[in-house]
């Protein structure tokens, strides 16, 4: 079975080409090709000499995820439905989100295939846990829609650990990716560029604290009490939020994320309490009104929106309001994936895919 090289770190490479009897530098040479040039076919690395090209194409591979399906949005973005696994891993399939915006793009990916963190407000919650990806298949999402997008890329690439899954249930794998897309040798984004989302796994929390090189967190907040989150997050009754022992950076910030459910947890009683909840920590809030879809919660009203927003601003709380990208092609997390199981495992379309 050829080597998969997508996803090994610069060390385990420059390691599988001495067991290749090959010079160690030819290691640092793939991983550049890989992950800064995004070279993906042997023969396209033309830094390595003919004869090696040849032998990697024989005893090597690099398998990114396969594009399903491509949902351009109205608004820009673009939502894709990957495949993964097949040869070696249990097959599944992922959703990443391709979001351009002036001067950036921001690129939100998925580290498990499915979750078992039950968020009662979350799609993917109902697939339950199919699999854990492989760095390989973290990183390759980012690959592939940079690779995609190549001719209107800008600048600067964000990258948001947020689609499908819990990545501090994916330790291991989601920091192996996070080391690649920070490697200033690697794909060279900013750790500021760089978010990593959490439901509030407290042990993967603090190891993420005592890591040298880390995204940012952002924390998925959604209650204002522990009453309301234990409802809406069970995950709450076994990690009450806690992470006033992280070690920011200096100038960083706790990003919370807040899904604003009409009638639920957006009332200015909430926003008073939120803002209790917060004091002394160093966050901003990102308010995420509740987008319509196949679960029983509304959306907040634009009144409610704006009540809150400025409950927290008026006590120095930054508060932004943020609306999914691409609502009219399924932008919440996991309904991509849902629908295509529904329909595979009943043979009937749920909804009309565009
Ligand atoms: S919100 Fe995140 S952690 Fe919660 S069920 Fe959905 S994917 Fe899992």
């Amino acid at each position: 079975m050829p080597v998969e090289l997508l996803g090994k770190s610069v060390q385990e490479l420059r390691e599988l080409l001495v067991s290749l009897g090959e010079p160690a530098y030819r290691g640092p040479q793939i991983y550049r090709a890989l992950y800064t040039e995004r070279r993906f076919d042997f023969a396209a690395m033309t830094n390595l000499p003919a004869a090696l090209r040849a032998r990697l194409t024989e005893e090597a591979r690099i398998t990114l995820p396969r594009i399903v399906r491509r949902f351009p949005s109205i608004d820009g973005s673009i939502r894709y439905l990957f495949s993964i696994g097949g040869d070696d891993g249990k097959p599944a399939q992922i959703e990443a989100v391709f979001m351009p915006k002036e001067g950036r793009q921001t690129i939100c990916i998925s580290t498990q295939a499915g979750c078992a963190v039950d968020c009662h407000f979350c799609l993917t919650a109902q697939l339950g846990l199919i699999r854990n990806l492989t760095p390989g298949e973290i990183v390759g999402q980012v690959l592939m829609a940079l690779e995609e997008n190549r001719e209107q890329l800008a600048p600067q690439t964000n990258v948001v650990l947020m689609g499908q899954g819990e990545p501090l249930l994916n330790y291991d794998a989601t920091m192996a990716a996070v080391r690649i897309l920070l490697d200033p040798k690697g794909v060279a984004l900013a750790p500021r560029h760089v978010t990593l989302s959490t439901s509030g796994i407290v042990p993967g929390i603090e190891r993420l604290g005592q890591e040298k090189i880390r995204p940012s967190l952002a924390i998925s907040l959604n209650a204002s009490s522990d009453e309301q989150r234990d409802a809406l997050m069970p995950i709450n009754r076994k990690y009450p939020l806690a992470c006033r022992n992280f070690p920011l950076r200096p100038r960083e910030y706790f990003t919370m994320e807040y899904v604003l459910l009409g009638g639920v947890n957006d009332s200015p009683e909430d926003a008073r309490r939120v803002v209790r909840l917060l004091a002394h920590l160093r966050t901003k809030v990102n308010l995420i009104p509740w987008n319509p879809g196949n679960l029983p919660y509304r959306a907040p009203t634009a009144d409610s929106i704006e009540a809150f927003k400025t409950i927290l601003l008026e006590k120095g709380v930054p508060a932004f309001v943020r609306y999914s990208r691409g609502q009219d092609v399924f932008a919440a997390c996991g309904q991509l994936a849902l629908i295509e199981t529904v329909n595979l495992s009943s043979g009937a379309p749920i909804v009309n895919l565009p």
